[in-house]
């Protein structure tokens, strides 16, 4: 796992013991521009059951993969993103309502500590999910952990409906305000398209991330091209 905030790389270890609820997590990348509107906190959790065809982020299906990471620590991250004027933490995976408990616990404590730091009004908490909200309106756990989520994009990915919306993967997935704040900030990208759509490369000392959503198409080529340069791909997160 690898965990920055742009000051310098944490190696994932649980420092301090595993006290307090305990999230699986897959990375955690800061600041992230590609999920969501503005500078961003990124919480990729780890396991997800529902194995959508195409899916970019295969590595995190693995339930045993990734780390073990207390929420509490990965609340310092969020304080220090707010203290850096971060917009925003998205949750993204994985499929984070795998892990309802420590998520809803993740986004009480993000949400107590905006407010501390008198941020409730412009720092955001986002969630990625592959639940469609019929199975999150279902599901009463579900419901608990995101109560503090001001949007959530629904829906599992297909391949098959491509789509210009933003921060979306497939023209089923939906962007879903929660909360005053959600309404205010995500209405103009509701139904907002982009000719091409954000993809952020973020170069660790283990790997190369790409953040977003690319269209169908877009990670060959990317390959291509860096091949072209000389810069070779090994276990693209993407194949299967
Ligand atoms: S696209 Fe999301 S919900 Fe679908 S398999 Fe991948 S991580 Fe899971």
């Amino acid at each position: 796992m690898d965990v920055r905030d742009g000051e310098g790389a944490w190696d994932g270890s649980p420092r301090g013991g595993l006290t307090g609820p305990v999230l699986r997590v897959s990375q955690v990348l800061g600041p992230i521009t590609a999920l969501g509107p503005g500078r961003r906190l990124g919480v990729w959790v780890q396991g997800c059951p529902l194995a959508c065809a195409g899916c970019m982020s295969r590595h995190t299906w693995d339930p045993r993969g990734g780390q073990d990471v207390t929420v509490e620590r990965l609340v310092r991250h969020w304080c220090r993103g707010l203290d850096d004027g971060y917009a925003g933490l998205t949750v993204s995976g994985g499929e984070p309502l795998e892990q309802p408990g420590p998520l809803g616990a993740l986004l009480t404590a993000a949400d107590r500590v905006r407010r501390e730091a008198g941020r409730e009004d412009d720092a955001d908490l986002l969630v990625y999910t592959g639940w469609e909200e019929a199975e999150i309106a279902a599901s009463p756990e579900a419901g608990a952990a995101l109560d503090r989520a001001d949007a959530v994009i629904t829906g599992r990915y297909r391949a098959g409906e491509p789509t210009g919306l933003v921060w979306r993967g497939s023209a089923n997935q939906r962007l879903v305000p929660r909360t005053p704040l959600g309404h205010r900030r995500y209405a103009p990208h509701l139904d907002r398209r982009s000719e091409r759509p954000d993809l952020q490369l973020r170069v660790t000392d283990e790997a190369v991330h790409i953040v977003g959503v690319p269209r169908p198409g877009e990670l060959g080529s990317l390959e291509r091209d860096l091949a072209e340069r000389g810069v070779t791909f090994r276990g693209n997160t993407w194949r299967p």
